[in-house]
């Protein structure tokens, strides 16, 4: 008989620290993909080079987080600072992958908000730096994130734990966020561009998946933070109403409340009315 090496908790904590080193290195690459997909420039080739002198990067050079404080930030051909982003994209990863772990277990569910939390990391940042959200990123996750979802609910159909609602209720979370943007960016040309509104279709599936509170805490939690945000930026004068702030990020930032948050607070919100 093997003996059981882990009992539930050991085994949720190794998972989850391995779901932190693996973020560690997904982030490395989204800092590639954050830097060239706007540039039109190839993700797998040629390989990371300093932005700055085009020194190119060895393997050791190249190890999330370590080499970035071994090298004590800056290049080893330039010396020039490497920018302190890059390592907090690495963090920054590393840290939602293990909280996906936790929150959702070893599951297609974990992969798919892990596969989801790491478009949302790139597309903030890329729509900060140039106000797009590209197609490229955005229109291939319409069929990962149905169909890691898709395997969850069929293993959970299985299981006889529900049906197929979940994924129906995702495909009319998904029409209807997006017809709200949609109608947002004609009524509101200004504040929001076809890129939101074809990432909300994308963010209504994923949060109407988990279920209706996530999809209503998300979006309207995207709202608030970027009202609160803007106004923040308008009032101290760092932004004026011309310069256009990027929408996407408080999408994305919304909707990761949704995805974490949502059930406890729309069910605590429903309390207050019963
Ligand atoms: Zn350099």
């Amino acid at each position: 008989m093997i003996p059981e090496l882990l009992d539930g908790t050991s085994a949720r904590i190794l998972a989850t620290i391995l779901a932190g080193v693996l973020g560690l290195v997904i982030g490395s690459f989204l800092n590639v993909v954050i830097w060239r997909v706007p540039r039109g420039e190839s993700v797998v080739s040629p390989s990371s080079a300093c932005p700055r002198c085009g020194h190119t990067l060895s393997w050791w050079e190249n190890v999330p987080l370590i080499s970035w404080v071994a090298l004590r930030a800056r290049c080893r051909a330039c010396r020039l600072p490497i920018n302190l982003r890059y390592p907090l994209v690495e963090l920054a990863t590393g840290v939602l992958f293990a909280l996906v772990l936790w929150h959702f277990g070893v599951t297609f569910t974990a992969l798919a908000f892990a596969y989801l939390g790491a478009v949302a990391i790139a597309l903030a940042l890329i729509d900060l730096d140039v106000h797009r959200l590209p197609d490229s990123i955005v229109l291939p996750s319409y069929i990962v994130v149905p169909v890691l979802l898709g395997a969850q609910t069929l293993i959970d159909a299985h299981a006889g734990s529900s049906e197929l609602w979940p994924l129906w209720r995702a495909l009319i979370g998904a029409a209807s966020l997006f017809a709200f943007y949609f109608v947002a960016a004609i009524v509101y040309p200004g504040g929001m561009g076809l890129g939101d509104v074809k990432l909300a279709g994308l963010l209504g599936f994923a949060l109407s998946w988990l279920g209706w509170g996530p999809l209503i805490i998300g979006a309207f939690s995207a709202f608030l933070l970027g009202g609160v945000f803007s106004g923040v930026l308008l009032l101290t004068g760092r932004a004026s109403r011309k310069s256009g702030i990027p929408f996407g990020p408080w999408m994305l930032a919304g909707a990761m409340v949704g995805v974490m948050w949502g059930r406890a607070l729309w069910s605590s919100y429903l309390q207050i009315f019963t």
